[in-house]
């Protein structure tokens, strides 16, 4: 028998009947080759998008429990379709949910991490000669409640499947032929990226490339999972490759530009100028469950600071209630709140041993009249806050100044 594979579809792949027709047949291609095949399907199309609203109709802000109930039904018809697709065409195939398949999640409902997997019904059903569909994005958590894996999350479903199976590789379909330099919608110029290191991968997904979820790829480093990434429907499709550092003669400094509309900045005026006031308000996001990305603090005015920092929009409620709080408790002045930003950012390991990037970086948004307004940076990233009207064309301003439109 011939290495397992761990196939993943994602939403766009499987968006309706003829789709799913034409990804069953490349599975069953795989198991013809020879291969046992699990595959990770997504919900349908834009089903959970739908699933979210029509729950945000009942309830502005849904229950968190029941909404991962809600939302793991589009991967149950991913899957269940898949595996009909299939027995349709005289191949055996059998559907499991998160949970038959043995993934085990911790308690954060609607952005929850794998805890273990624990695979026993997989292995039965592909000992039986089945090609096994696996719901994407959900789990079983310690409460017996389904918990779903974040927004993207079958990718995630995917690389776990693929550590815990010990599969030769994790091939991940979508509706681009790779990952490219940019975001090939916004970007018409983007070129393919052949090979990329999980660590380049990892912040360019960080910094808003959806192609891949940033959680999918720290599990791929951890457990060394190569990643292949193609079109779902064009065989011929080379992909591109994600794995361990990538070495070549000459490094492009810069391998790739992102941009991510899911920022809101929040400021909080007049912070009295003391030990502990940062902490006390950076502990209550964590408790309030919110990821903060870039934070700024700027220089003292009398005894008072402002403190700046970007928060995903899905956090933005919570952190809204639990900065209510602060602002009572520090008697702080007040907090603003900007959903008209973006975040672009260049990524690249070669940054690890080249300087002026930064300078470039910002040299070439101001000749083009992009105002920074937050600026991070990370041993391979740099990342600005604009405002939302100049991300598209500050993503292109920057793809071109790096020369990332020319073959390397
Ligand atoms: P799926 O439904 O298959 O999971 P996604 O919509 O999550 O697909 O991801 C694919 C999309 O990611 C592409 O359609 C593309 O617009 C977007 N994308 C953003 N940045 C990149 C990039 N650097 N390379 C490729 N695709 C990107
Ligand atoms: N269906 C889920 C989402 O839309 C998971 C995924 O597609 O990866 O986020
Ligand atoms: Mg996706």
């Amino acid at each position: 028998m011939k290495e397992l594979i761990v196939m993943k579809f994602g939403g766009t792949s499987v968006a309706d009947p003829e789709k799913i027709q034409r990804a069953a047949d490349r599975a069953i291609a795989k198991r013809k080759a020879g291969h046992p095949v699990v595959v990770v399907v997504s919900a349908p199309g834009e089903m959970t998008d739908e699933l979210i609203a029509l729950a945000r109709r009942v309830a502005p802000e849904p229950d968190s429990r029941e909404l991962d109930m809600l939302m793991a039904t589009g991967e149950q018809v991913g899957i269940s379709l898949f595996a009909i697709a299939c027995r349709a065409r005289g191949v055996p195939a059998v559907s499991l949910t998160g949970p038959q398949a043995g993934i085990l999640a911790d308690e954060a409902h609607t952005k929850a991490r794998i805890v273990e997997i624990k695979p026993r019904k997989v292995h039965e059903e592909l000992a039986r000669g089945n090609i096994v569909t696996v719901a994407g994005f959900q789990g079983l958590n310690p409460h017996r409640d389904i918990a779903t894996l974040g927004r993207g999350g079958s990718d995630l479903t995917a690389v776990a499947l693929a550590a815990a199976l010990k599969a030769g590789h994790c091939e991940i379909y979508t509706d681009v032929h790779g990952v490219y330099t940019a975001d090939p919608r916004v970007v018409p110029e983007a070129r393919l990226i052949e090979r990329i290191s999980y660590d380049e991968m990892l912040e360019l997904a960080g910094a808003g490339a959806q192609v891949m979820q940033a959680r999918s790829i720290e599990v791929a480093k951890k457990f060394g999972v190569p990643i292949r990434v193609a079109h779902a429907f064009d065989v011929h499709s080379k992909g591109t490759w994600i794995t361990g550092e990538v070495s070549s003669m000459e490094e492009a400094v810069v391998t790739g530009v992102a941009l991510d509309r899911n920022q809101v900045k929040v400021t909080i005026r007049d912070v009295p100028d003391k030990p502990g006031m940062a902490a006390e308000i950076f502990v209550a996001m964590g408790k309030a469950d919110v990821n903060v990305d870039m934070i700024i603090q700027s220089a003292a005015h009398g005894s008072v600071n402002d403190i700046s920092f970007t928060v995903h929009k899905d956090d933005h409620a919570n952190a809204v209630k639990a900065l209510a709080q602060v602002q009572k408790r520090l008697k702080t002045g007040p907090i603003e709140h900007n959903v008209n930003v973006s975040k672009v950012s260049v990524v690249g390991v070669g940054m690890r041993s080249h300087s002026g990037v930064a300078g470039k970086m910002f040299k070439n948004l101001a000749d083009n009249r992009v105002n920074i307004e937050m600026i991070a940076t990370s041993e391979i990233k740099i990342s600005c806050v604009v405002d939302r009207t100049d991300g598209d064309r500050a993503l292109r301003c920057l793809h071109k100044v790096f020369g990332l439109d020319k073959k390397p």
